[in-house]
């Protein structure tokens, strides 16, 4: 099956160089993106036979061109619970389903972490739509309380199980090297999880104090959203009981 992407104008630190609008055969798209009038109108000159609108999350980089391509083209929505409307999206999907679009079959991957939501599709050939849950470069924002460090580490692994042969990510470019850069993912989280109970070891406290050990010389902008991936890691680490959480600050659990 032929597949092609058109990128959104919309780019920027979280998005990269836009979001990508994967095409599937001639009558299929992967996260329409965003409502930007441009965006919408290349896609539907693209594919001026749009029959199926698959989305893999609700935000708003992904899911709003549903609603202007449904009202062009009549196209059905198939989308997780918890993004758009029911009058815009036709079938929710579910872990494990398998939908007939132009001419495959797609597996229906939960892996919530990035959202709650968030599902992958999968071709029998091994084409594995990402959305946010890996990304082309980089690595993926986990925000909580919807965003789960431990559902997103999960997810991974699920996916990992399922050895892709190429990753279609939401944002950068598609990866021939499918099972490496899950690995990569895998193991840069780990690290991580390594790297803040080194900190909470010698001494650190709070999150400010964790991320200039964790993340050193890093641009002021991104300071906030560094916090909040370690955050994330806090959550996780405290529901294992691997930290415990006193007077404001962190302290890890007596170890063996
Ligand atoms: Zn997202």
């Amino acid at each position: 099956m032929k597949i092609r992407s058109i990128t959104a104008p919309n780019p920027g630190p979280l998005t990269l160089d836009g979001t990508r609008t994967y095409i599937l055969g001639d009558t299929a798209v992967i996260d329409p993106g965003p409502a930007d009038e441009r965006h919408v109108r290349a896609i539907a000159e693209a594919v001026p036979h749009l029959q199926t609108i698959l989305i893999t999350h609700r935000h708003a980089d992904h899911a709003p061109a549903a609603g202007p391509l449904k009202k062009l083209f009549g196209a059905h929505v198939l989308a997780p619970d918890d993004v758009l409307d029911d009058c815009i999206v036709d079938v929710r999907v579910h872990d494990g389903q398998i939908v007939a679009v132009a001419d495959t079959k797609l597996e229906v991957i939960a892996t919530p972490g990035h959202t709650s939501e968030h599902v992958c599709y999968l071709t029998a050939d091994g084409d594995l739509f990402t959305g946010d849950t890996i990304l082309g470069q980089g690595t993926t924002a986990i925000f909580p309380p919807d965003g789960d460090m431990a559902d997103y580490m999960r997810s991974l692994q699920r996916l990992r199980a399922r050895s892709p042969r190429r990753i279609h990510p939401a944002h950068g470019p598609t990866r021939d090297d499918a099972v490496a850069l899950i690995d990569e993912y895998i193991e840069h989280r780990l690290q991580r999880e390594e790297q803040v109970l080194e900190a909470l070891r010698a001494g650190a406290t709070t999150l400010p104090e964790m991320r200039e050990r964790i993340y050193q010389s890093l641009d002021p902008n991104l300071h906030t959203a560094a916090e909040i991936q370690l955050a994330a890691h806090l959550i996780k680490l405290a529901a294992e009981r691997r930290i415990r959480q006193s007077n404001g600050g962190y302290t890890v659990a007596r170890e063996e």
